[in-house]
């Protein structure tokens, strides 16, 4: 991918339930390279408009573009394929399984277990987040979990990962160690969607910011320029006094 690039953008993105807007006309770019945040508070429409580009929810109106072409992404294995990789906020994984065996379950059948458990291990390795796969999920702790969904995600080599509010699972220490793995996807040239409502971690590792609000972009932003005040005012309204 071109570096500095725009490798997705949404325009006008909006998802109704029923007459309410969970996500109103949201426009979104995210450069090739660059560690992107997704802000706001609970109920802001985040995890809707991520469902979105994964394809686990279709658009009511509006386009998603892929490296500056329309791309429609019907299911996740569309996004999948296009190189997109998503850790939702809530695991859906097989206790009684071992790790190998549920990342099997998203990849194409024709792949050996072995060759499954292989890739996994050298790429928990690489991505400085150690996982067993021969371990049973029932076995893990949720932080564990987390990894399972990241190698996954790694194992189909994305240009883009999706990371729905990835530390509120986490230690400070897991998260510390997360944070290295993302600079280094980022150091790879790889794109991160971080979805957040902590403001000191996006201030922390992120490039850019978008701050979402009722479903509305609020605000657009190199958070690193910004006051936790203004950030905070983009998310909540303009009632937040300074602190
Ligand atoms: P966030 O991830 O920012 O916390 P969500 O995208 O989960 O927010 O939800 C945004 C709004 O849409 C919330 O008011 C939520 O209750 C509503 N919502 C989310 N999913 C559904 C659904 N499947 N059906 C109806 N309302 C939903
Ligand atoms: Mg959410």
């Amino acid at each position: 991918n071109q570096a500095g690039g725009s490798l997705l953008s949404v325009r006008g993105l909006t998802k109704y339930f029923g007459t309410f807007a969970a996500c109103d006309g949201i426009d979104l770019n995210i450069d090739n390279g660059e560690i992107h945040a997704l802000l706001g508070e609970n109920g802001a429409g985040k995890s809707t408009l991520v469902k979105m580009l994964f394809g686990v929810l279709e658009p009511s109106e509006g386009e998603i573009l892929w490296e500056d072409k329309p791309q429609r992404i019907e299911a996740p294995a569309v996004a999948r394929k296009i190189g997109i990789g998503m850790v939702f906020q809530h695991f859906s994984l097989f206790e009684a399984l071992t790790v190998a065996e549920n990342i099997a379950l998203s990849l194409d059948p024709g792949i050996s277990l072995a060759k499954i458990a292989e890739e996994s291990r050298r790429l928990s390795v690489e991505y400085g987040l150690p996982l067993d796969p021969r371990a049973h999920v029932a076995d893990l702790s949720v932080g564990e979990r987390q990894r399972i969904e990241i190698v996954r995600a790694l194992l189909q080599n994305p240009s883009l990962i999706i990371l729905d509010e990835p530390t509120s699972v986490l230690t400070p220490q897991e998260a510390d160690r997360l944070f290295e793995t993302l600079a280094k996807l980022k150091a790879e040239g790889r794109s991160v969607l971080y979805i957040s409502h902590r403001l000191e971690e996006v201030q922390r590792i992120c490039d850019k910011a978008t701050v979402l609000r009722h479903g509305k972009v609020t605000g657009d932003c190199n958070p690193r320029n910004e006051t936790a005040s203004s950030l905070a005012r983009m998310m909540v309204g303009g009632e937040v006094s300074e602190i």
